[in-house]
């Protein structure tokens, strides 16, 4: 193969993902000046101001072993193992779900509550890829931290997470089935999960179904199950006027919100995301 331009390279990745990605979230020109530059490790800027470079044959397999794999419809993060959330830049692997703006609402909310309350303890119920528990011990500094999940896969990209954003001191890891692993006594001030919450009925994407971990995506009982384990355990697991927040499935909000009514919490309220859909259900544990 003889030497291509850099504006050859572009046309060709947008023709091909144009033709063969059946991915809906397909944005053609946006994904290969990602990958492009990445690939050639240069910047965006560079690519459009040097469209008659000749990037080293090497660089240009890169280029095209990304295409392939996106043309199959991998999301861009499993790719480039990279994510960036709440600012911060995280390693992705299938092994964890890929971080989602949404999620930054309930981790805002944690932070909010944290630094207002000095020293509290907060826990990460079903940290995934540590992007919740690593975003609170990076912005709020006293507060102890602590994340869970059943995968051990999964911890090992949080931890790994956690030293890529330098707080790999601040958070115990524990893994297992939601509570159990954590020792009796420990309680927190702010408990927020995001836990696995499609029904196996509900359609979601192929780019999700085909490459997110299933344990990180599904729940029984029509998407609730965790949910509700999570409420009626957090209970005894918060400390007086301690807080719980959910992230929930959409069309859920009256459900979860009842869940937390019905197990006692006080001050339940339903906040909404970016679409205006109902999204995180919180709580708080008189
Ligand atoms: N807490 C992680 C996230 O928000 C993982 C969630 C999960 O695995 N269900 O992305």
């Amino acid at each position: 193969m003889c030497k291509k331009k850099i504006s050859e390279l572009f046309d060709y990745g947008i023709k091909i993902l144009d033709e063969r990605c059946s991915d809906p979230y397909l944005d053609s020109k946006i994904d290969v000046l990602v990958l492009l530059s990445e690939a050639l490790s240069v910047s965006k800027e560079f690519l459009f101001i040097n469209p008659n470079f000749k990037p080293d044959l090497v660089l240009v397999e890169k280029y095209l072993s990304f295409l392939e794999r996106r043309v199959t419809g991998e999301p861009i993060a499993y790719i480039l193992n990279n994510k960036e959330f709440m600012s911060l830049s995280f390693y992705v692997s299938k092994d964890c779900l890929i971080p989602r703006p949404e999620t930054e609402i309930l981790t805002e909310l944690a932070i909010d509550f944290c630094n207002r309350n000095n020293s509290s303890a907060f826990l990460d119920m079903c940290c995934g890829s540590g992007c919740i528990s690593v975003s609170v011990a990076y912005y709020s500094k006293k507060t102890k931290i602590f994340a869970s999940d059943i995968s051990e896969k999964a911890i090992s990209v949080a931890k790994i997470n956690a030293k890529k954003n330098s707080v790999e001191d601040r958070i115990e890891f524990f893994c297992g089935n939601l509570f159990q692993p954590l020792p009796n006594d420990l309680k927190f001030d702010f408990i927020a999960s995001n836990p696995p919450y499609i029904s196996r009925c509900d359609e979601i994407s192929s780019s999700v179904a085909n490459f997110e971990p299933e344990l990180a995506l599904y729940s029984d009982d029509d998407g609730l199950e965790i949910t509700e384990k999570i409420i009626k355990e957090s209970v005894n697991r918060l400390n007086f006027n301690g807080v719980l927040a959910v992230e929930i499935n959409s069309s859920k909000g009256s459900d979860v919100k009842k869940l937390f009514c019905d197990n006692g919490f006080s001050d339940v309220s339903i906040i909404k995301d970016y679409n205006g859909l109902d999204r995180i259900v919180l709580g708080a544990c008189w």
